[in-house]
Formats: C-alpha cells, sequence, structure tokens
C-alpha cells in the first residue's frame, strides 16, 4: 500500500500541532499551580503573621512569683512555663495569674 507523501506531511504537521498543544496544556497547568501554590503560600504567610500578632496580642509579660523572673511572657488563656524555675503559670482569659511551682506538683519519684 502506498501512502501520498502529502498526507504523510499532513499527519505529521498534525501530530507535531497536537504536541505542542499538549505541551502548552502542561505547561498552562505548572504555571497555574504554582500560582496555586504561591496563593496559598500567601495565605499561610498572611495568616502565620495574623496569629503571631493576636498570640502577641493576648500575651502579656509575667513576673514569675516564685523566683522573680520578668522576661516571661504569656499568652492569655493559656499555661506557660518560667524559663528560669520552671514554674507553669497560668494565665486565665482576664489576665489573673495562677502558679504551680514545679516542686508542689505531684512528683512520682
Ligand atoms: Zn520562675
Amino acid at each position: 500500500m502506498r501512502i501520498p507523501i502529502g498526507s504523510l506531511i499532513r499527519l505529521g504537521l498534525s501530530i507535531s500541532e497536537n504536541v505542542s498543544e499538549y505541551q502548552k496544556g502542561v505547561n498552562e497547568k505548572t504555571r497555574a499551580a504554582r500560582a496555586r501554590d504561591e496563593a496559598i503560600a500567601e495565605t499561610n504567610k498572611y495568616n502565620r503573621s495574623r496569629l503571631e500578632a493576636q498570640i502577641a496580642r493576648e500575651s502579656m509579660s509575667v513576673e514569675c512569683p516564685n523566683c522573680g523572673a520578668t522576661s516571661n511572657s504569656i499568652r492569655r488563656g493559656s499555661t506557660g512555663f518560667c524559663q528560669f524555675c520552671g514554674s507553669a503559670i497560668q494565665i486565665d482569659m482576664n489576665g489573673n495569674m495562677q502558679v504551680h511551682k514545679p516542686e508542689s506538683e505531684g512528683n512520682n519519684k
């Protein structure tokens, strides 16, 4: 069977068109995926900085009632630990402090 050279060329052209169309589609997809990833990273960054600002706003510097260290910053409504003596310092949402000295906690040794 003889295939006319014209159809072979047309076939070749249409294949290469398909390939480049496909390639374009792939590039389009990677570009879209990259844009999406960047958008997600941007959102994460934004959320993180908002969260950090919120934590900073809700945090208060606390003088440790146990050892007097003043460099502890603890978020309201959470419990932090004194960097020096390890006392657990609990701050409620109103900023009231409750301290649990390490030696007064249940020592199960
Ligand atoms: Zn302390």
